[in-house]
């Protein structure tokens, strides 16, 4: 690191109350946490950045207990006066949006301009929970008895574990946050031990809008391992609901151990998302859109478009004009202005791409641009294309980095049966100026996924909308639309006002 970038850097953490050494848990103080040290790494430099002491079980068990304590009270705040505490978190996160982007920059990875808009998805998210503040509505229902009313109410579910993985570091504990909070639930958030140091900065923005309302500490952190902190959280009886965001795999081993204690689980998990592209289609704006999909984030979104479907008339131009687009992404350092594709997020993302290639050309899979990781610092690769036939097994799975696997079809109904023929149903796209083709694809007999958009790609959901997939990507919706009812409990309530006491579908018991 130069003296300057050294000197910006050492502001930076400063300005959001960064230490070189942080405690990894806060219940109300930040705590003295006794679990192991972990560096947070900058993936450009592969240097540290600072360090956090995680949390032992110990530690969790004083975060959890306070969050109980911090509920009971929260609860009886009215809706409409925790969305005032919301509104403010949404000014002060405003007021640190440039810093923080660039934190999130600086330790994940991703470029600075989404380092920014994750920032701004949170002030979204934010804007948007103030009004479900006062809109969290229950229905009310005619009773079949005289002189009886029947309605349905919503109330706070009780504190709420937040797992929340390394791509989206600070947006995806919004998307929860935001919402539970003004649902009238505590929470504690477990952040990825890739990206520590944002959920640090967040927890201390969040405590000072709580303190200066005089409102409890319900944004709770603990920062640590799958042991000390993960199996604890998923099989505590006091967390109602655990909403996870990660891969299939700690969904399946998250999703088993909070359906043991019959809890209620959110699992946000993997995709594998492709686009198909008809002979008809607008190809500048399907090449401008696959190409943000495909490589924007490094491959490292959940919904990073992986595979391409093409037409047999329009694939070889298409390819053709892939393959150079691609020449013109140089991976470079993410803080850099023009920089469009920044490093992956560690040493072991770089390994697990160059493994899947290797597999992919073993199946028969053939590669049509990059396939290599950079020499050099930080952990950069070549954003890859390969081409690919639906036989080949390692389609099927999430690789965490940008490769695009291109398959070729001749109608469409094959295309869109290739396209379902993968575990994972997070997002899909179809590109296509032909409106049958377009209505087929959003049909009961389309995409089999939580998203699907037509002329545009696989990334970049807007917060209005609820978010999420189906299949292995484990069902769960969150931000938009109707998504708050999972951080509520729904209490049905039946009021006799007559003086006689009939009894439901006709019923006799009289004495
Ligand atoms: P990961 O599964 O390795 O980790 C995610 C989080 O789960 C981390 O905080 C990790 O510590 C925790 N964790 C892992 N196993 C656990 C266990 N057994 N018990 C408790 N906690 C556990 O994922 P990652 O590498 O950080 O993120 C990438 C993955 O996340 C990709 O698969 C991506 O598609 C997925 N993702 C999905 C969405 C979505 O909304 N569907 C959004 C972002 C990322």
């Amino acid at each position: 690191m130069t003296v300057d970038t050294l000197s910006k850097t050492t502001s930076l953490l400063a300005s959001l109350g960064i230490e070189p050494e942080n405690p990894g848990a806060f219940d109300g103080g930040w705590i003295d946490t006794s679990g192991p040290v972990i560096e947070s790494i900058n993936p450009t430099t592969e240097e540290p950045i600072a360090s956090v002491r995680t949390a032992s079980s110990e530690d969790y068990e004083r975060v959890a207990a306070a969050s109980v304590r911090a509920f009971e009270q929260w609860r009886t705040w009215p809706a409409p006066k925790r969305g005032e505490v919301v509104r403010q978190l949404g000014d002060e996160l405003r007021r640190h949006k440039d810093a923080l982007g660039a934190l999130v920059t600086l330790e994940m990875g991703k470029i600075l301009s989404e380092g920014l808009g994750e920032v701004q998805e949170m002030i979204d998210m934010a804007d948007l929970a103030v009004g479900m503040s006062r809109q969290l509505y229950g229905l009310s229902m005619h009773s079949e008895r005289p002189e009886h009313r029947m309605y349905e109410q919503w109330h706070p579910l009780g504190p709420v574990g937040i797992i929340t993985a390394f791509n989206f570091p600070v947006a995806v504990w919004a998307w929860n946050a935001m919402v539970a909070a003004v649902c009238g639930d505590s929470m504690i958030w477990k952040p990825s031990a890739k990206t520590p140091l944002t959920a640090v900065a967040i927890t201390r923005i969040a405590q000072r809008v709580l303190e200066a309302n005089d409102a409890p500490p319900v944004f709770g952190l603990a920062i640590g391992d799958r042991n000390q902190v993960g199996k604890p959280m998923t099989e505590d009886r006091r967390i109602p609901l655990i909403s996870a965001t990660g891969s299939v795999a700690m969904g399946r081993s998250i999703g088993k151990a909070v359906a043991e204690r019959l809890g209620r689980s959110l699992l946000e998990l993997g995709g594998n998302n492709g686009i198909v592209i008809t002979d008809d289609a607008d190809q500048d704006l399907a090449l401008r859109a696959v190409l943000f999909a495909a490589v924007g984030t490094a491959g490292q979104r959940c919904t990073t478009t992986r595979r391409l479907f093409l037409q047999k008339g329009i694939a070889a131009s298409f390819k053709a004009r892939l393959v150079e687009a691609y020449k013109s992404i140089t991976p470079a350092d993410p803080m850099e202005h023009s920089t469009l594709m920044g490093p992956l997020v560690d040493g072991r993302a770089v390994e697990d791409m160059k493994k899947a290639l290797a597999t992919a050309v073993e199946q028969g899979g053939r590669i049509l641009f990059g396939g290599e990781a950079i020499e050099g610092t930080g952990f950069f690769v070549q954003p890859t294309l390969v081409e690919a036939n639906v036989q080949m097994p390692i389609t099927c799975d999430e690789t965490f980095a940008p490769i695009l696997y291109i398959f070729e079809f001749d109608e469409l109904a094959e295309a869109i049966a290739q396209h379902n023929a993968v575990p994972q149903g997070l997002s899909s796209a179809i590109f296509t100026t032909n409106v049958l083709s377009a209505e087929r694809f959003l049909s009961p007999a389309g995409s089999d996924c939580g998203i699907a958009n037509v002329n545009i790609g696989t990334s970049g959901a807007e917060i209005g909308g609820a978010f999420g997939g189906e299949k292995e990507t484990g069902g769960g919706r969150e931000a938009g639309s109707d998504s708050w009812k999972i951080y509520m409990r729904r209490q049905t309530c039946t009021i006799n006002y007559g003086e006689e006491l009939p009894l439901a579908q006709g019923v006799e018991f009289d004495v």
